[in-house]
């Protein structure tokens, strides 16, 4: 008897401690999630207040209307045809097969779910339920432009943010689905209609990889700034791997500016066996790679840095930016604001504010620090190598006139057994001028060599994105 009441005891005990930790995680969910949780397809409450509420409208940051609910309740897109397409993505549908797109990230407001009180009661003697509305941060021109400057019939995507206040300006993938027919083309086999590239895609990264070999280097080897390199365009490292440069001619001798304006991979494959596999991934992880991004109005996937390096051939491919490397465009983009940031990196957002039925804002932007990626000396000298890149290396399409510009130009090799693949074309940069704190990425996948393609859209879109925002922020 009295072994069976021990036995109930612990038995409850058990079951009260599996309840706590369910509890403890279930809380723990709702706050470090907030509206990723909410907007699932799987949250029936959202699902049904989808056909009893008259959603909100959807603006953008001058607020120009994009969205808004029709008179028999569908969503309604008052903008012309080519603003339709450059923010299908950036949208997405309203039930939620994008699951990145802006009416399921803020379903809750929206739906009227973060509604006043006051403004509830209210909407009890209307007879409607209505939904706030929201304006998101981003200018429905510059979105635009990314759009028309995309080349046609490539895969991949835009993005430029303010990096000092983490507001994204410019937020554009293609392909994307079409708003009016969210549905179609969906049952092909091709998934990609629904993939966000910016935010969810993963990539080789190539030469952009080399901001974090370069950093790496500058924090661990003191000397690092006044080394100097031999390149014949090939280095033997193992037996079997031999690394090359991408026209393989060999860059002779060069400055440590130069092997990173030129990005010669025999000097930063060097740089990256001298560093160590454990050293290349302490760095990387301190901008962010292997982390799990928890911004509230963005679902950023992670980028990948290999557990295991099999040796010295893949080590030094990999600080090249090759190997089993897998990067997202959006951290990215981060990472090389939280460089012109002087190492430190804001979350980046989507929503400008909300807009209630009495026209009153609220949840006004406010800028959060999500991290420091590394010192500001180390962020301030690969600032200024990185402006060589622009001036007088492999990013000079992406110049600006007038404007202080660096940027990192990547070719990523594809990886494919019938081989004739182009290479995903790569561009990173920033503006370091003060009234123009801007950071972009570019990817084109199939898009050949970075310093092309990605470098010339990229400063494109920069100078668009000061002519109309710059001091604006
Ligand atoms: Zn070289």
């Amino acid at each position: 008897m009295k072994g069976m009441k021990k036995n109930v005891a612990l038995l409850l005990a058990v079951v009260l401690v599996g309840f706590a930790a369910l509890g403890g995680y279930f809380f723990y969910a709702v706050t470090a999630y907030g509206t990723r949780w909410f907007s699932t397809p799987y949250n029936t409450r959202l699902q049904r207040a989808k056909s009893q509420v008259y959603a909100g409208s959807i603006y953008d940051r001058s607020a120009h209307l994009l969205v808004r609910t029709g008179e028999d309740g569908s969503r309604e897109y008052p903008v012309s045809e080519t603003a339709k397409a450059a923010m299908a993505q950036l949208i997405g549908d309203v039930n939620g097969a994008v699951p990145t797109g802006a009416e399921s990230m803020f379903a809750n407001y929206l739906l009227g779910f973060q509604s006043s009180l006051a403004e509830r009661f209210s909407q009890l003697f209307s007879g409607q339920r209505v939904g706030d509305s929201i304006q998101l941060t981003v200018d429905i021109e510059l979105q635009k432009y990314a759009y028309q400057l995309f080349p046609e019939g490539k895969r991949g995507g835009a993005v430029l943010y303010n990096y000092k206040t983490g507001e994204i300006y410019c937020l554009y993938s293609t392909p994307g689905i079409d708003l009016d027919d969210p549905t179609a083309g969906l049952d092909e086999e091709d998934d990609g209609l629904l993939l966000n590239r910016i935010t969810q895609g993963r990539y080789a990264p190539g030469s952009v990889f080399k901001i974090v070999t370069l950093a790496c280097a500058l924090e661990y080897l003191p000397d690092v700034m006044n080394r100097s390199f031999h390149c014949e365009g090939s280095l033997q490292v193992t037996e079997e791997v031999a690394l090359t440069d991408t026209d393989g001619e060999g860059h002779g001798d060069l400055t440590f500016g130069e092997a990173f304006a030129k990005s010669c991979n025999i000097a930063f494959g060097q740089l990256a066996l001298e560093l160590g596999q454990e050293r290349l991934a302490k760095t990387a992880r301190a901008m962010g790679f292997d982390g799990n991004f928890l911004f509230s109005d963005l679902i950023v996937y992670e980028s990948l840095f290999p557990d295991s390096i099999a040796d010295e051939g893949e080590l030094a491919w990999t600080g090249v930016g090759q190997g089993k490397l897998m990067v997202n465009p959006m951290h990215m983009a981060l990472i090389v604001g939280s460089v012109a940031n002087d190492g430190q990196m804001v979350e980046p957002q989507l929503l400008l504010g909300v807009v209630d039925s009495q026209l009153r804002v609220t949840n006004k932007l406010s800028t959060k620090v999500y991290t420091r990626t590394m010192s500001a000396s180390v962020a301030k000298t690969i600032q200024e190598l990185m402006i060589q890149v622009v001036e007088s290396g492999t990013g000079s399409a992406a110049a600006v006139e007038g404007y202080t510009i660096g940027g990192k130009t990547g070719t990523a090799q594809v990886n494919s057994s019938g081989g004739a693949y182009q290479p995903h074309s790569w561009y990173v940069g920033f503006c370091a001028d003060e009234e123009a704190p801007f950071a972009v990425c570019v990817v084109v996948e199939n898009g050949g060599s970075g310093s092309g393609s990605a470098a010339r859209l990229a400063g494109d879109l920069m100078e668009r994105a000061i002519e109309r925002l710059a001091g604006d922020a």
